[in-house]
């Protein structure tokens, strides 16, 4: 057998064919139908769609032929007219096939009465060419032009069913594809998110387990501190104090982290005051920036409103993550804390927080936000740090509608800062605004070589209407106090290039205009404060200057009734004297943290009756009364949950003994579930004197107001 023309066993064509899945497959309507259309358009008895394959032609549909080939599917390739067809690419006419050189020795000359023939060659939409459709004749035939073209257009037609269904199966593989992946997808969500739960578990039992033994290091160390100890022991002591903070710190860091991770975090939505709690988050960082010489400032700026809704102790944690690393990562120059309406959306705060430090390489921004990222690893050797606290940031500041950014240069410091979306609200106790007027119409002579603190004080002045001459150096100081209308008010810088506060102060006082001039100054965290108290007519308070301590200090300075300004960041009760004679009870399962909070509790002038688990609360209570029961949440027997829950049931509201939640779980909902469960407080192990002594302030009030009767309805 001579070789076969190459276009008929090209595999790519015959891969095609299969593909197409036209050959072997049954009649179809649609080219049955344009097969009729063909014969009567052409006036031909027979038309054909034909594939071609390298042995064989079938037809795809076929119409007029008569006798037993009516029903043939298929013949050998030597009938195949089509095959000439596939193997030019172009159309073949036959005019009278007995006389055709190519064609007059084909069987179906003689076996099909095949006179005349045309056939335009059916591609695929790759432009493989598949077969023919075709119109036979059985007497001679001259085919037209226009025979042709509407042959074409006929096998046009073929050709967009073709391509319809190529798009119809890739849709359906697609589908099924997508279908598969959507499947395998959720499988790998469901398996990761019960991975992150099991690793959120693992972390908080971890961490439960790692807050037991901490306890006993903070407590035990909290205790040495207060005994007898020489300077060496005194040290060793700090040392074991300052490494478990840190310890701790950092677990707090990674429970953060995985509690946000698996989306278990929610923000309350409680009025904060922003300035409260600007004030907090500087307070943090006073000390380290002291040390450090560093000009620690905060500016709120007009038209910030004094309180939103939002989450203070997360606010508040962003704010010292971002001025601790500003600090740590500054060795001069300043830190800057400022609040602003954003630029160019008033419905938004920006929150930024500047500094003049070492600043961060472009090509390393990109990484910083990332989890356990630090700019490069030295910096870890250097400044210490888990490289968790910015991915902490970005992630709470997102979960508050905001994306947290930065622009900095190496050697010129960095500006953290993002944009919040607030709603306006008050605190339940804000002081009227009207009361910051009594200094009004004053002159104040504020005198700080820092220029950004120099624009703080001004803009915190003008706001309480008292009109400030601002100056940077103490020769200004005296030039201005010399030459211009007398001041009411000097606010001074302790540190300053060339001539400092106290010299300054000394000078002003020995001329007559100035030598009684009120005087506030300005000093360090941790300054030395015996100087001053030699200066008559001043007072000291410390950087950054609070405004509401100012404010009273000022007013202190001119005898006037200082307006009382709460600066927590959310409301709190009044301060009250500690009350001692509380009768304490202690239900705790650990020797060791038994001990801690009795020798703590000793401390703070209490003695308290101890027990192992809820079942003896009860057996304790049958014996006598308590007003406060510290309920470990973790014991035997019977939780401190369980043990609250039955406390409630037994007591009425007025006669419930006060109940303060004592846990080493350290997630907000561990307090909620304490709370929810009747308890009244909660402390989170390692306890700390600090902490225990603010709980029972709390205590102490909550028992006043639980135990005196509430105001009749007055009479009508
Ligand atoms: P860390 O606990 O290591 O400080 P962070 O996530 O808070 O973790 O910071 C990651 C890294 O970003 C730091 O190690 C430091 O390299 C860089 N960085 C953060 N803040 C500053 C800053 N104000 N100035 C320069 N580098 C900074």
């Amino acid at each position: 057998m001579p070789p076969l023309p190459r276009a008929l066993d090209d595999p790519k064509r015959l891969a095609a064919l299969a593909r197409s899945g036209l050959p072997d497959s049954g009649a179809e309507g649609v080219f049955d139908r344009v097969s009729r259309l063909a014969a009567r358009l052409l006036g031909a008895p027979v038309a054909l769609l034909s594939l071609v394959d390298e042995r064989r032609q079938f037809f795809k549909s076929l119409v007029g032929l008569d006798g037993p080939a009516a029903n043939a599917r298929q013949t050998p390739l030597s009938h195949s007219f089509c095959q000439h067809v596939v193997t030019s690419g172009a159309p073949l006419v036959v005019v009278d096939a007995p006389h055709d050189a190519l064609v007059c020795e084909n069987p179906a000359v003689r076996d099909l009465g095949v006179k005349a023939y045309l056939g335009v060659p059916v591609r695929d939409p790759d432009g493989f060419v598949l077969g023919s459709f075709c119109v036979i004749d059985h007497h001679a035939r001259a085919w037209t032009d226009d025979d042709i073209a509407t042959l074409e257009d006929l096998a046009s037609l073929v050709m967009t069913e073709l391509a319809l269904r190529r798009e119809n199966t890739e849709r359906q593989a697609a589908e099924l594809r997508l279908r598969d992946q959507n499947i395998a997808l959720a499988a790998a969500c469901a398996a990761a998110e019960s991975a992150t739960r099991a690793k959120a578990e693992f972390l908080a039992n971890m961490s439960h387990e790692i807050r037991t033994p901490l306890n006993t290091v903070v407590g035990m160390t909290d205790l040495l501190g207060a005994s007898p100890l020489s300077a060496s022991q005194r040290e060793y002591a700090e040392a074991i104090r300052t490494g478990a903070d840190t310890l701790l710190s950092l677990i707090n860091d990674i429970l953060d982290f995985s509690k946000i991770e698996a989306g278990g975090l929610e923000l309350e939505r409680l009025p904060v005051s922003l300035q409260a709690s600007v004030e907090s988050a500087l307070d943090f960082v006073a000390a380290p920036a002291a040390a450090k010489r560093l000009e620690l400032l905060a500016l709120v700026e007009p038209g910030v409103p004094a309180c939103i809704l939002g989450d203070a102790t997360r606010l508040r944690q962003i704010l010292v993550n971002l001025l601790s690393n500003a600090v740590k990562f500054t060795a001069s120059g300043e830190v800057c804390l400022r609040i602003t309406l954003a630029p160019d959306d008033a419905s938004r705060l920006r929150v930024s927080v500047s500094d003049t430090g070492i600043g961060i390489p472009p090509e390393r921004i990109d990484r910083l936000f990332k989890s356990f990222s630090q700019v490069d690893a030295s910096t870890t050797r250097h400044y210490g740090g888990t490289g968790l606290g910015l991915a902490i940031c970005r992630r709470l500041v997102a979960l508050m509608g905001g994306d947290i950014q930065v622009e900095s240069a190496p050697g010129r410091g960095s500006t953290f800062f993002f944009d919040l979306p607030f709603v306006v609200a008050t605190l339940p106790a804000e002081t009227p605004v009207a009361v910051f007027t009594v200094l009004a119409g004053r002159r104040a002579l504020l005198v700080d070589d820092n220029p950004t603190n120099l624009l703080v004080l001004t803009r915190q002045l003008a706001r309480w209407g008292v009109d400030p001459t601002a100056v940077a150096s103490g020769l200004e100081a005296l030039e201005v106090a010399a030459s211009g209308p007398a001041f009411d008010l000097a606010i001074l810088d302790q540190h300053m290039p060339g001539m400092d506060g106290l010299t300054l102060a000394l000078a002003l006082r020995n001329k007559p205009a100035t030598a009684r001039l009120p005087i506030v100054f300005l000093a360090s965290v941790g300054a030395d404060r015996a100087p001053f108290t030699d200066i008559p007519h001043s007072r000291v308070i410390n950087k950054p200057a609070k405004p509401a301590l100012l404010y009273e200090r000022i007013c202190e300075l001119f005898h006037l009734p200082a307006p009382l300004v709460d600066s927590s960041p959310v409301a709190t009760p009044p301060a009250v004297q500690p009350r001692t004679d509380l009768r304490l009870l202690l239900a705790e399962d650990q020797p060791t943290n038994q001990r801690i909070a009795t020798l703590l509790l000793a401390r703070l002038g209490h003695s308290c009756i101890v027990v192992a688990n809820g079942l003896e609360v009860f057996a304790a209570l049958a014996v006598r009364s308590f007003d406060i029961i510290f309920l470990d949440v973790q014991m035997p027997e019977m939780n401190g949950l369980t043990c609250a829950r039955q406390l409630c049931e037994l007591y009425p509201p007025a006669e419930k003994p006060w109940i303060i939640a004592f846990t080493a779980n350290a997630f907000v909902e561990d307090r909620e579930e304490c709370l929810a469960a009747g308890m009244d407080d909660y402390l989170s192990k390692p306890l700390t004197s600090k902490a225990l002594a603010a709980a029972l302030a709390r205590a102490a009030v909550g028992l006043a107001a639980r135990r005196s009767p509430s105001p009749l309805p007055p009479a009508s």
